[in-house]
């Protein structure tokens, strides 16, 4: 009776919901209220399915992570999928080499969106110990976009566990109405870079024609430049 004296219907309680007297007796406590966002945002969050690939070292820590004591199971991420038609979420575990890049970029553009891409260790992030390397990429995020970021060589289970939770606060504040899987024509599609005498992301192909022409037109740049990259 106090509740009825206090709660008025339709000033968005929960109290209000069970005592409105449209909402029939057998459903006062089975009605909720909620925004479309937050429905969508909660079964995408909740329900990852990783791509089961890794690179080097990382992906050992990304193995365990899904083995008993951490236990993927408790985020509903546990279904590591085989093929990335059947993927949302890329973990990109290990050193990227420029051999590695065109199916990285293939595997990306294969997965269904939305798809989410976790950058985890150091390597993977920024080339990490191997960073000079002349067949290391100095960051995936160079190929395709990122949304998390790990750091650590190698990051332990309890912070690839972290950067999931961080990925799902990021998932819970995109909107229906703004992501760009729905508007008309989707999101880009990343064209694999070209494996020659060393990778080309082919999006600067103008860019690194522009930068030969330079350097044929200044023997002297161009000869500073290879005895650099000798
Ligand atoms: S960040 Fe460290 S542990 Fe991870 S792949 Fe690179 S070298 Fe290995």
């Amino acid at each position: 009776m106090a509740d009825t004296e206090t709660t008025q219907p339709g000033d968005g309680t929960g109290d209000a919901i069970q005592n409105d007297p449209r909402v029939p007796p057998e459903l006062d406590r089975n009605v909720f209220i909620t925004t479309l966002d937050a429905v969508y945002n909660w079964g995408r969050k909740r329900s990852m399915w990783p791509m089961l690939f890794g690179l080097a070292c990382c992906a050992i820590e990304m193995i365990c992570t899904a083995a008993a004591r951490f236990d993927l199971a408790r985020f509903g991420w546990e279904l590591m999928r085989p093929s990335p038609r059947q993927a949302d979420l890329m973990i990109v575990s290990g050193t990227v080499t420029k051999k590695m890049v065109p199916q990285i970029v293939r595997l990306y553009n294969q997965m269904p969106e939305p798809r989410y891409v976790v950058s985890m260790g150091a390597c993977a992030t920024g080339g990490g110990p191997f960073k000079e390397g002349y067949n290391v990429v100095s960051g995936i995020d160079k190929f395709i976009p990122v949304d998390i970021y790990i750091p650590g060589c190698p990051p332990r289970p309890e912070s690839l566990l972290h950067g999931f939770i961080k990925l799902q606060e990021m998932i819970d504040r995109q909107s229906v109405r703004t992501v760009p899987w729905y508007r008309p024509g989707g999101s880009d599609v990343i064209p694999v870079p070209l494996l020659g005498p060393d990778i080309i992301d082919v999006r600067r192909a103008s860019e690194i024609a522009e930068r030969n022409k330079v350097m044929a037109e200044s023997p002297a740049l161009a000869e500073g430049n290879a005895q650099g990259q000798a």
